[in-house]
Parts: structure tokens; C-alpha cells; sequence
């Protein structure tokens, strides 16, 4: 049985004549960072998107702790324990970060529509124990978000929504988090925040593991525990980022964009 709690082996998706993902060997490890990087439509997003399922691979296998996912849909992918951030952020700007947490625990919580019209004293205790829930969340990312847990998701600037949807991803009790660039629009302030909250989720959750997709090499210098780069949808290289900075084909693939 494999040790990596995600797999992929030769995962390649084409897209007419195009092939976004080519032959990508990734493996993930429990409690373990690891840094996606690579130029601009190397095939980062579109890895995430076979990843969770909403693609399904030309060839290739994805596993979680060595079990067959390949090709489950999404909402599957999701409860097994594979959630994920979008590189444009998605809350919903009409309801409070609360809500928007709570909505990530829908996968896990048990209240269904039924019990909610029969038994709607219960399912009204479920969903405050849910907000309650997702405030202690929200508190876990930002102590400053969570004085403003009551406010409309709309209103948050851009790194605010960035840690929002950390925690709605935390919601979901996750086995790896798939982060898509979480830094864009922030500047360094807001970055090292990021960090410091990305480090605190994972020294609270014993097993809890991140592949990020970044660009900003800050970041990817002091965060993650290691670094694959993607070019023209193929793995280049994966190792130590102090190693793999170094490598000719990498500093290739961003000088020849
Ligand atoms: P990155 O995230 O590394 O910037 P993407 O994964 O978004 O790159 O895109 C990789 C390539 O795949 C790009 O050329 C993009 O146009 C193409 N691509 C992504 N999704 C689709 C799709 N649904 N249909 C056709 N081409 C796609
Ligand atoms: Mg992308």
C-alpha cells in the first residue's frame, strides 16, 4: 500500500490537441506543504481541476491514502477529503463569513432537508452549533476575522476573502487542502499573515496536508517543505526549492515564457 496520502501517477488530461496536464507524477504526504510553480497556462489550475474531479483525466490515476479516486465526481472527491480554494475567490458576498463557513460543512453535516421540516427545533440547534463552529473556525485563521464574523462576506478585501475561504475549507474537515495562488492580490503584510495562518491550521490538525499553487516565490521560499514545477503540463522537476531553483530546465522554463 502506498505511504502517500495523494497520488497521482501519469495523470494527463488533453483538451482537443492540446495536453494540459501531461504524465504528472505528484505524491503528497501526510502533514507535508508542497508547492506547485511554473509559468503562466503551464497546467497548474487544470491539474487542481482532475485532481477534485471536476475534469476527468485522458489517463492517469489519482489516489487518497492509496484508495482509486480517478474519475469520482466532484462532490465524492470533496467528501472523501479533498477540498479546495479557486484562483478567483467564490463566496457568497451576500451572506455573513459565518454562513459562508457553514456552507463548507454541508458534506459533513448530518441535518437534511427532512429533518429540517419535520423536526425543525432540531435542525435549527444543529445549524447554531454549525455558526458556532465556524466562528471558532474563522477565529483559528484571523482573530480580526472573527470580530467581523457578522458582516457580509462582500465587504472583505481581497486577503480577507483569501483567509475566509481557508477556513470554509477547513469546514469541511479535510484530509489536503488544495490551495489555487491564496497570495494573489495580497502584498507582503498580508502574505506572511497568510503563512502564519496556514502554519497554525496545520500545528492544530495532526495529518492535514496543503498543495498550493504559487507564484509569489516569498512564499514559496519559507512555506512549503517542497517544490514541483510545472511546464507545458509536465512535472520538471520536485525536490527542495533552494535545489530546484538551481536547475537549468527550471530557470529555462521561466526565462523561455
Ligand atoms: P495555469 O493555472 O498553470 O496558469 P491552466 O491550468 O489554467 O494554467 O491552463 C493550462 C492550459 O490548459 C491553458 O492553455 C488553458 O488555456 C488550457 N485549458 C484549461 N482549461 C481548459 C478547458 N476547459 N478547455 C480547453 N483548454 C483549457
Ligand atoms: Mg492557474
Amino acid at each position: 500500500m502506498s505511504q502517500a496520502l495523494l497520488e497521482t501517477r501519469g495523470l494527463t488530461i488533453r483538451f482537443g490537441g492540446l495536453t494540459a496536464v501531461d504524465g504528472v507524477d505528484l505524491s503528497l504526504g501526510r502533514s507535508e506543504i508542497l508547492c506547485i510553480i511554473g509559468p503562466n497556462g503551464a497546467g497548474k489550475s487544470t491539474l487542481f481541476n482532475v485532481i477534485t474531479g471536476i475534469y476527468r483525466p485522458s489517463k492517469g490515476t489519482v489516489a487518497l491514502e492509496g484508495r482509486d479516486i480517478t474519475g469520482n465526481p466532484a462532490h465524492r472527491i470533496a467528501a472523501a477529503g479533498i477540498t479546495r480554494t479557486f484562483q478567483s475567490s467564490r463566496l457568497f458576498n451576500d451572506l455573513t463569513l459565518v454562513d459562508n463557513v457553514v456552507i463548507g460543512m454541508h458534506c459533513r453535516t448530518r441535518t437534511g432537508v427532512l429533518t429540517a421540516l419535520l423536526r425543525p427545533g432540531k435542525a435549527r440547534a444543529e445549524l447554531d452549533e454549525a455558526a458556532e463552529r465556524a466562528g471558532e473556525l474563522i477565529r483559528s485563521i484571523s482573530p480580526d476575522l472573527y470580530e467581523r464574523r457578522h458582516t457580509l462576506a462582500g465587504t472583505l478585501p481581497q486577503a480577507d476573502r483569501r483567509r475566509l475561504e481557508i477556513a470554509r475549507a477547513l469546514a469541511s474537515d479535510p484530509k489536503v487542502i488544495l490551495l489555487d495562488e491564496p497570495s494573489s492580490g495580497m502584498d507582503d503584510r498580508d502574505t506572511d499573515a497568510l503563512m502564519a495562518s496556514i502554519r497554525s491550521v496545520m500545528a492544530r490538525r495532526a495529518g492535514l496536508s496543503f498543495l498550493i499553487i504559487e507564484h509569489d516565490m516569498r512564499l514559496v521560499r519559507a512555506l512549503p517543505d517542497r517544490v514541483a514545477v510545472i511546464d507545458y503540463g509536465r512535472k520538471i522537476a520536485d525536490g527542495d526549492f533552494q535545489e530546484v531553483r538551481q536547475l537549468p530546465r527550471v530557470q529555462q522554463a521561466y526565462l523561455g515564457h
